[in-house]
Protein backbone atom coordinates (compact mmCIF):
# COMPACT_ATOMS: atom_id res chain seq x y z
CA UNK A 1 0.00 0.00 0.00
CA UNK A 2 1.31 3.53 -1.11
CA UNK A 3 1.53 5.93 1.80
CA UNK A 4 0.92 9.32 -0.27
CA UNK A 5 3.71 11.57 0.87
CA UNK A 6 1.17 14.38 2.46
CA UNK A 7 0.26 11.87 5.29
CA UNK A 8 1.64 12.25 8.66
CA UNK A 9 1.29 9.24 10.23
CA UNK A 10 1.69 9.23 14.70
CA UNK A 11 5.44 8.15 15.51
CA UNK A 12 3.98 4.91 17.37
CA UNK A 13 3.53 3.71 13.98
CA UNK A 14 7.12 3.16 13.01
CA UNK A 15 7.66 1.05 16.13
CA UNK A 16 4.85 -0.83 16.13
CA UNK A 17 5.83 -4.89 15.97
CA UNK A 18 4.18 -8.04 14.83
CA UNK A 19 3.55 -11.42 15.04
CA UNK A 20 5.26 -13.06 12.19
CA UNK A 21 3.21 -16.84 12.44
CA UNK A 22 0.63 -14.55 11.01
CA UNK A 23 2.87 -13.66 7.71
CA UNK A 24 3.97 -17.19 7.40
CA UNK A 25 0.50 -18.47 7.79
CA UNK A 26 -0.20 -16.33 4.60
CA UNK A 27 3.07 -17.12 2.67
CA UNK A 28 2.06 -21.03 3.40
CA UNK A 29 -1.59 -20.65 2.30
CA UNK A 30 -0.37 -19.06 -0.93
CA UNK A 31 2.19 -21.93 -1.45
CA UNK A 32 -0.84 -24.09 -0.96
CA UNK A 33 -2.99 -22.18 -3.78
CA UNK A 34 -0.30 -22.76 -5.74
CA UNK A 35 -0.78 -26.17 -5.49
CA UNK A 36 2.53 -27.07 -3.23
CA UNK A 37 2.16 -29.44 -0.32
CA UNK A 38 2.54 -27.97 2.46
CA UNK A 39 2.72 -28.59 6.55
CA UNK A 40 1.96 -26.16 8.68
CA UNK A 41 4.15 -26.19 11.77
CA UNK A 42 3.86 -22.72 11.93
CA UNK A 43 0.60 -21.15 13.88
CA UNK A 44 0.47 -21.39 17.28
CA UNK A 45 -3.62 -23.08 17.28
CA UNK A 46 -4.80 -26.06 17.87
CA UNK A 47 -5.62 -28.16 15.20
CA UNK A 48 -8.89 -29.66 17.05
CA UNK A 49 -12.36 -28.16 16.39
CA UNK A 50 -13.91 -26.23 19.23
CA UNK A 51 -15.86 -28.90 21.57
CA UNK A 52 -19.41 -29.16 20.18
CA UNK A 53 -21.46 -28.49 23.71
CA UNK A 54 -19.54 -25.15 23.13
CA UNK A 55 -20.60 -24.49 19.62
CA UNK A 56 -24.25 -25.52 20.70
CA UNK A 57 -24.16 -23.25 23.95
CA UNK A 58 -23.17 -20.06 21.29
CA UNK A 59 -25.85 -21.09 18.44
CA UNK A 60 -28.67 -21.19 21.49
CA UNK A 61 -27.57 -17.92 22.39
CA UNK A 62 -28.10 -16.35 19.28
CA UNK A 63 -31.04 -18.17 18.84
CA UNK A 64 -32.51 -16.79 21.96
CA UNK A 65 -31.78 -13.34 20.75
CA UNK A 66 -28.52 -12.73 22.53
CA UNK A 67 -27.51 -10.07 19.95
CA UNK A 68 -26.83 -7.07 22.05
CA UNK A 69 -24.13 -5.23 23.69
CA UNK A 70 -23.00 -6.67 27.40
CA UNK A 71 -22.19 -5.16 30.27
CA UNK A 72 -18.17 -3.66 29.12
CA UNK A 73 -16.64 -5.93 31.69
CA UNK A 74 -18.77 -8.77 30.71
CA UNK A 75 -21.76 -10.60 31.74
CA UNK A 76 -21.83 -11.41 35.48
CA UNK A 77 -22.55 -15.10 35.26
CA UNK A 78 -19.47 -15.60 33.23
CA UNK A 79 -17.10 -13.51 35.64
CA UNK A 80 -18.94 -15.78 38.60
CA UNK A 81 -17.71 -19.28 36.82
CA UNK A 82 -14.30 -17.81 35.61
CA UNK A 83 -13.60 -16.81 39.69
CA UNK A 84 -15.02 -20.70 40.09
CA UNK A 85 -12.44 -22.19 37.68
CA UNK A 86 -9.35 -20.16 39.37
CA UNK A 87 -10.48 -20.66 43.19
CA UNK A 88 -10.66 -24.82 41.60
CA UNK A 89 -7.86 -24.44 39.74
CA UNK A 90 -5.45 -22.67 41.30
CA UNK A 91 -6.72 -22.03 44.20
CA UNK A 92 -7.08 -18.83 45.24
CA UNK A 93 -10.73 -16.55 45.83
CA UNK A 94 -10.92 -13.90 43.27
CA UNK A 95 -13.67 -11.14 43.19
CA UNK A 96 -16.37 -11.24 39.88
CA UNK A 97 -15.94 -7.60 40.06
CA UNK A 98 -11.71 -7.46 39.59
CA UNK A 99 -12.04 -9.69 36.47
CA UNK A 100 -12.71 -8.46 33.00
CA UNK A 101 -14.06 -10.16 29.91
CA UNK A 102 -12.24 -9.29 27.06
CA UNK A 103 -11.60 -10.52 22.88
CA UNK A 104 -8.47 -12.72 23.46
CA UNK A 105 -5.65 -12.79 25.18
CA UNK A 106 -4.20 -9.94 23.52
CA UNK A 107 -5.98 -6.91 24.40
CA UNK A 108 -5.60 -8.02 28.53
CA UNK A 109 -1.52 -6.91 27.29
CA UNK A 110 -1.86 -3.81 25.29
CA UNK A 111 -4.13 -2.46 28.42
CA UNK A 112 -1.45 -3.79 30.60
CA UNK A 113 1.34 -2.33 28.69
CA UNK A 114 -0.59 1.06 27.55
CA UNK A 115 -1.33 1.44 30.91
CA UNK A 116 2.15 1.90 32.20
CA UNK A 117 4.00 2.50 29.36
CA UNK A 118 5.46 5.95 28.10
CA UNK A 119 8.41 7.89 27.47
CA UNK A 120 10.86 7.11 30.25
CA UNK A 121 9.64 3.59 31.46
CA UNK A 122 10.92 0.66 31.43
CA UNK A 123 9.22 -2.23 31.10
CA UNK A 124 10.61 -5.89 31.81
CA UNK A 125 9.30 -8.78 29.34
CA UNK A 126 10.31 -12.10 28.35
CA UNK A 127 12.61 -12.78 25.03
CA UNK A 128 12.24 -15.09 23.26
CA UNK A 129 8.97 -14.37 24.17
CA UNK A 130 5.39 -13.62 23.14
CA UNK A 131 6.24 -10.71 19.92
CA UNK A 132 3.30 -8.63 20.93
CA UNK A 133 5.43 -7.76 24.44
CA UNK A 134 8.51 -6.37 22.61
CA UNK A 135 5.73 -4.78 19.90
CA UNK A 136 3.26 -3.07 22.35
CA UNK A 137 6.02 -1.86 24.63
CA UNK A 138 7.82 -0.22 22.17
CA UNK A 139 4.57 1.04 20.26
CA UNK A 140 3.80 2.61 23.97
CA UNK A 141 7.32 4.46 24.00
CA UNK A 142 8.35 2.90 27.14
CA UNK A 143 12.03 1.00 27.11
CA UNK A 144 11.69 -2.38 26.34
CA UNK A 145 14.11 -4.24 28.78
CA UNK A 146 14.40 -7.92 27.37
CA UNK A 147 14.60 -10.87 30.55
CA UNK A 148 16.95 -13.63 28.74
CA UNK A 149 15.30 -17.10 28.99
CA UNK A 150 18.10 -19.54 28.45
CA UNK A 151 17.90 -23.08 27.02
CA UNK A 152 20.04 -24.23 29.76
CA UNK A 153 17.40 -23.20 32.49
CA UNK A 154 14.74 -25.06 30.23
CA UNK A 155 13.77 -21.70 28.94
CA UNK A 156 12.53 -20.58 32.36
CA UNK A 157 13.82 -17.56 34.19
CA UNK A 158 16.65 -17.04 36.50
CA UNK A 159 14.86 -14.75 39.45
CA UNK A 160 18.07 -13.55 40.49
CA UNK A 161 18.70 -12.38 36.91
CA UNK A 162 14.75 -10.96 36.28
CA UNK A 163 15.54 -9.29 39.70
CA UNK A 164 18.71 -7.25 38.73
CA UNK A 165 16.98 -5.65 35.93
CA UNK A 166 14.65 -3.48 37.65
CA UNK A 167 15.58 0.10 38.04
CA UNK A 168 13.51 3.18 39.72
CA UNK A 169 12.03 3.64 35.98
CA UNK A 170 10.53 0.34 35.78
CA UNK A 171 6.91 0.12 35.51
CA UNK A 172 5.89 -3.09 34.84
CA UNK A 173 7.23 -6.45 34.40
CA UNK A 174 5.92 -9.51 32.41
CA UNK A 175 5.94 -13.25 32.90
CA UNK A 176 4.81 -15.83 31.33
CA UNK A 177 4.47 -19.46 32.11
CA UNK A 178 4.32 -22.10 30.02
CA UNK A 179 5.55 -20.27 27.63
CA UNK A 180 5.51 -19.33 23.77
CA UNK A 181 7.95 -19.90 21.76
CA UNK A 182 9.88 -22.41 24.07
CA UNK A 183 7.34 -24.50 25.54
CA UNK A 184 9.63 -23.70 28.78
CA UNK A 185 7.20 -23.84 32.34
CA UNK A 186 8.73 -21.41 35.27
CA UNK A 187 9.15 -24.18 38.36
CA UNK A 188 7.01 -22.91 41.42
CA UNK A 189 10.73 -23.13 43.81
CA UNK A 190 12.10 -19.88 40.62
CA UNK A 191 8.05 -18.09 40.80
CA UNK A 192 8.38 -17.89 44.71
CA UNK A 193 12.14 -16.45 44.59
CA UNK A 194 11.02 -14.03 42.06
CA UNK A 195 7.96 -12.92 44.30
CA UNK A 196 9.12 -12.42 47.55
CA UNK A 197 12.18 -10.57 45.60
CA UNK A 198 9.41 -8.31 43.82
CA UNK A 199 8.10 -7.33 47.05
CA UNK A 200 11.54 -5.49 47.97
CA UNK A 201 10.45 -3.19 44.59
CA UNK A 202 6.35 -1.72 45.28
CA UNK A 203 6.61 0.67 42.28
CA UNK A 204 6.62 -2.41 39.90
CA UNK A 205 3.24 -4.08 38.05
CA UNK A 206 3.46 -7.04 37.54
CA UNK A 207 1.77 -9.04 34.08
CA UNK A 208 1.26 -12.73 34.70
CA UNK A 209 0.36 -14.45 31.26
CA UNK A 210 -0.65 -17.99 31.65
CA UNK A 211 -3.24 -18.38 29.23
CA UNK A 212 -1.44 -22.05 28.84
CA UNK A 213 -1.85 -22.63 32.38
CA UNK A 214 -4.28 -26.19 31.19
CA UNK A 215 -1.54 -27.43 28.87
CA UNK A 216 1.29 -28.86 31.18
CA UNK A 217 2.89 -32.52 30.85
CA UNK A 218 4.26 -35.16 32.66
CA UNK A 219 2.22 -34.05 35.76
CA UNK A 220 4.22 -30.77 36.04
CA UNK A 221 1.78 -28.00 38.42
CA UNK A 222 1.45 -24.51 37.21
CA UNK A 223 2.69 -22.18 39.33
CA UNK A 224 0.37 -19.16 39.20
CA UNK A 225 1.27 -15.45 40.11
CA UNK A 226 -2.41 -15.46 41.60
CA UNK A 227 -0.77 -17.28 44.49
CA UNK A 228 1.31 -14.62 46.39
CA UNK A 229 -1.16 -12.53 48.33
CA UNK A 230 1.57 -9.92 48.90
CA UNK A 231 1.62 -9.44 44.97
CA UNK A 232 -2.15 -8.86 44.82
CA UNK A 233 -2.48 -4.87 44.55
CA UNK A 234 0.20 -5.13 41.41
CA UNK A 235 -0.62 -8.45 39.80
CA UNK A 236 -2.44 -8.35 36.26
CA UNK A 237 -3.32 -12.52 35.52
CA UNK A 238 -4.15 -13.11 31.91
CA UNK A 239 -5.85 -16.12 30.51
CA UNK A 240 -8.62 -16.83 28.06
CA UNK A 241 -10.19 -19.98 26.10
CA UNK A 242 -8.51 -19.65 22.91
CA UNK A 243 -5.51 -22.82 23.50
CA UNK A 244 -7.30 -24.56 25.87
CA UNK A 245 -10.31 -25.29 24.71
CA UNK A 246 -9.56 -24.92 20.66
CA UNK A 247 -11.21 -21.62 20.59
CA UNK A 248 -8.54 -18.66 18.90
CA UNK A 249 -10.80 -17.56 16.41
CA UNK A 250 -13.82 -17.06 19.15
CA UNK A 251 -11.62 -14.05 20.59
CA UNK A 252 -12.54 -14.16 24.21
CA UNK A 253 -10.17 -14.37 26.72
CA UNK A 254 -9.95 -12.86 30.56
CA UNK A 255 -8.44 -10.93 32.88
CA UNK A 256 -8.16 -10.06 36.64
CA UNK A 257 -6.89 -6.73 37.98
CA UNK A 258 -6.57 -5.36 41.15
CA UNK A 259 -9.20 -3.62 42.65
CA UNK A 260 -7.06 -0.26 41.89
CA UNK A 261 -6.69 -1.16 38.25
CA UNK A 262 -10.11 -2.46 37.16
CA UNK A 263 -11.80 0.79 36.56
CA UNK A 264 -9.17 1.67 33.80
CA UNK A 265 -9.16 -1.81 32.47
CA UNK A 266 -12.70 -1.07 32.07
CA UNK A 267 -12.34 2.43 30.66
CA UNK A 268 -9.83 0.97 28.05
CA UNK A 269 -12.45 -2.06 26.83
CA UNK A 270 -15.21 0.58 26.32
CA UNK A 271 -12.83 2.96 24.19
CA UNK A 272 -11.52 0.12 22.70
CA UNK A 273 -14.53 -2.81 21.67
CA UNK A 274 -17.64 -1.84 24.06
CA UNK A 275 -17.76 -5.41 25.57
CA UNK A 276 -17.31 -9.23 23.88
CA UNK A 277 -20.01 -10.78 21.75
CA UNK A 278 -23.18 -11.92 23.82
CA UNK A 279 -23.29 -15.85 22.50
CA UNK A 280 -19.61 -16.25 22.72
CA UNK A 281 -19.88 -15.52 26.39
CA UNK A 282 -22.24 -17.91 27.02
CA UNK A 283 -20.56 -20.32 25.08
CA UNK A 284 -17.03 -19.37 27.59
CA UNK A 285 -19.94 -20.42 30.23
CA UNK A 286 -19.97 -23.90 29.03
CA UNK A 287 -16.75 -24.27 28.41
CA UNK A 288 -15.73 -23.88 31.83
CA UNK A 289 -18.90 -25.09 33.54
CA UNK A 290 -19.43 -28.19 30.96
CA UNK A 291 -17.64 -31.50 30.47
CA UNK A 292 -14.11 -30.76 30.52
CA UNK A 293 -13.08 -34.32 28.61
CA UNK A 294 -12.69 -32.90 25.09
CA UNK A 295 -9.76 -30.90 26.89
CA UNK A 296 -8.41 -33.85 28.26
CA UNK A 297 -8.34 -35.53 24.92
CA UNK A 298 -6.64 -32.39 23.06
CA UNK A 299 -3.92 -32.56 26.20
CA UNK A 300 -3.46 -36.31 25.16
CA UNK A 301 -2.82 -36.22 21.36
CA UNK A 302 -0.18 -32.91 22.22
CA UNK A 303 1.68 -35.43 24.26
CA UNK A 304 2.30 -38.07 22.18
CA UNK A 305 2.68 -35.57 19.65
CA UNK A 306 5.55 -33.88 21.70
CA UNK A 307 7.49 -36.88 22.17
CA UNK A 308 7.33 -37.82 18.50
CA UNK A 309 8.43 -34.34 17.38
CA UNK A 310 11.01 -34.12 20.27
CA UNK A 311 12.62 -37.01 19.35
CA UNK A 312 12.73 -36.75 15.66
CA UNK A 313 14.21 -33.29 15.90
CA UNK A 314 17.15 -33.97 18.16
CA UNK A 315 17.41 -37.22 15.01
CA UNK A 316 18.34 -34.45 12.70
CA UNK A 317 21.91 -33.56 12.45
CA UNK A 318 22.80 -29.87 13.76
CA UNK A 319 18.96 -29.82 15.72
CA UNK A 320 19.48 -30.27 19.68
CA UNK A 321 15.95 -29.59 21.13
CA UNK A 322 15.31 -29.75 24.87
CA UNK A 323 11.96 -31.15 26.08
CA UNK A 324 9.05 -28.52 26.38
CA UNK A 325 7.19 -28.92 29.70
CA UNK A 326 4.08 -27.08 28.54
CA UNK A 327 2.04 -25.35 25.77
CA UNK A 328 2.81 -26.90 22.22
CA UNK A 329 6.10 -25.97 20.65
CA UNK A 330 9.68 -27.03 20.39
CA UNK A 331 12.36 -24.83 20.32
CA UNK A 332 15.28 -26.87 19.08
CA UNK A 333 18.70 -25.12 18.98
CA UNK A 334 19.44 -25.39 15.28
CA UNK A 335 23.35 -23.60 15.84
CA UNK A 336 24.56 -26.97 14.48
CA UNK A 337 23.10 -26.38 10.96
CA UNK A 338 25.21 -23.36 10.40
CA UNK A 339 22.32 -21.74 9.25
CA UNK A 340 20.43 -18.54 11.04
CA UNK A 341 17.10 -18.97 12.24
CA UNK A 342 15.61 -16.87 9.40
CA UNK A 343 17.32 -18.72 6.77
CA UNK A 344 16.36 -21.78 7.88
CA UNK A 345 12.33 -20.71 8.12
CA UNK A 346 12.66 -19.68 4.39
CA UNK A 347 14.01 -22.59 3.53
CA UNK A 348 11.84 -25.01 5.41
CA UNK A 349 8.94 -23.46 4.09
CA UNK A 350 10.69 -22.87 0.16
CA UNK A 351 12.47 -26.32 0.13
CA UNK A 352 10.52 -28.28 1.95
CA UNK A 353 6.86 -27.02 2.45
CA UNK A 354 7.11 -26.80 6.06
CA UNK A 355 5.61 -23.50 7.77
CA UNK A 356 7.87 -23.09 10.87
CA UNK A 357 8.75 -19.52 12.85
CA UNK A 358 12.45 -18.11 13.00
CA UNK A 359 13.39 -17.93 16.85
CA UNK A 360 14.35 -14.42 16.23
CA UNK A 361 10.44 -13.49 15.30
CA UNK A 362 10.47 -14.09 19.72
CA UNK A 363 13.21 -11.30 19.92
CA UNK A 364 17.08 -10.98 19.46
CA UNK A 365 17.80 -13.87 22.19
CA UNK A 366 16.11 -16.38 19.71
CA UNK A 367 18.72 -16.26 17.59
CA UNK A 368 19.74 -20.06 16.94
CA UNK A 369 16.39 -21.34 17.59
CA UNK A 370 13.26 -22.32 15.60
CA UNK A 371 9.65 -22.80 16.96
CA UNK A 372 7.35 -25.35 15.37
CA UNK A 373 4.11 -25.58 16.56
CA UNK A 374 2.71 -29.39 16.79
CA UNK A 375 -1.01 -28.95 16.70
CA UNK A 376 -0.78 -31.16 13.17
CA UNK A 377 -1.44 -34.58 13.65
CA UNK A 378 1.86 -37.38 13.93
CA UNK A 379 1.77 -38.66 10.69
CA UNK A 380 1.84 -34.83 9.21
CA UNK A 381 4.84 -34.29 11.90
CA UNK A 382 6.75 -37.63 10.78
CA UNK A 383 6.38 -36.19 7.23
CA UNK A 384 7.58 -32.88 8.07
CA UNK A 385 10.50 -34.15 9.88
CA UNK A 386 11.57 -36.73 7.01
CA UNK A 387 11.65 -33.78 4.38
CA UNK A 388 13.72 -31.79 6.69
CA UNK A 389 16.10 -34.46 6.92
CA UNK A 390 16.24 -34.95 2.89
CA UNK A 391 16.67 -31.10 2.52
CA UNK A 392 19.34 -30.29 5.05
N1 LIG B 1 -0.13 -14.98 25.22
C1 LIG B 1 0.64 -15.92 24.67
C2 LIG B 1 1.87 -16.35 25.39
C3 LIG B 1 0.33 -16.48 23.43
O1 LIG B 1 1.10 -17.40 22.89
C4 LIG B 1 -0.84 -16.01 22.76
C5 LIG B 1 -1.21 -16.53 21.43
O2 LIG B 1 -0.47 -17.17 20.75
C6 LIG B 1 -1.60 -15.02 23.37
C7 LIG B 1 -1.23 -14.54 24.60
C8 LIG B 1 -2.78 -14.42 22.68
O3 LIG B 1 -3.89 -15.21 22.71
P1 LIG B 1 -5.21 -14.81 21.92
O4 LIG B 1 -5.15 -15.48 20.59
O5 LIG B 1 -6.32 -15.33 22.80
O6 LIG B 1 -5.26 -13.33 21.81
Amino acid sequence: MNNPASLVLASGMSRLGTESAFEVLARAKALEEQGRSIINLGIGQPDFQTPQNIVEAAVKALRDGHHGYTPANGIRPLREAVAADIAARRGVTVDPDNILVVPGGKPTMFFAVLMFGEPGAEIIYPNPGFPIYESVINYSGATAVPMPLHEKNGFSFSAEEVLSLITPKTRLIIVNTPANPTGGVVPKAEMDKLAAGLEKHPHVAILSDEIYSRMLYDGREHATMLAYPALRDRLILLDGWSKTYAMTGWRIGYSVWPANLIGAATRLAINDHSCVNAPTQLAAIEALTGPQDEVDKMMAAFAERRKVIVDELNDIPGFNCTEPGGAFYAFPNIAGTGIGSKALQDRLLNEAGIATVSGTSFGRFGEGYIRFSYANSVENIREAMARIRKIL
